[in-house]
């Protein structure tokens, strides 16, 4: 395609490399595994790089990023299909 739109992961990057820069908050809440409550945070409080991953499923786009010793803190699959929920994981050795 000649007039192809910016790629669903070139408007991804963009988007997290943007709150990374400027230091956006992204406010966050989960269910707990552990203790089976809710917390909430920022989830780019420790991040400071991120990274594409390859993933295996080609209908969505998985994102790693990491703290500011290169360490994964927590890992983003985005599907494509905007009706599935991102699905996140949190790297549990770290506390937001
Ligand atoms: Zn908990």
């Amino acid at each position: 395609m000649s007039t192809a739109a910016p790629s669903f992961k070139k408007l991804l990057t963009e988007y997290i490399q943007g709150h990374i820069d400027e230091q956006k908050a992204l406010q966050i809440s989960w269910n707990c595994p552990y203790c089976h409550g809710s917390h909430a945070g920022n989830l780019f409080k420790k991040v400071r790089s991120m990274e594409m991953a390859s993933a295996a499923d080609s209908h969505a786009v998985e994102v790693n990023l990491m703290d500011e010793t290169g360490q994964l803190f927590a890992a983003i699959k985005i599907s494509k299909n905007k009706t599935r929920l991102p699905m996140l994981w949190i790297n549990t050795g770290s506390r937001m």
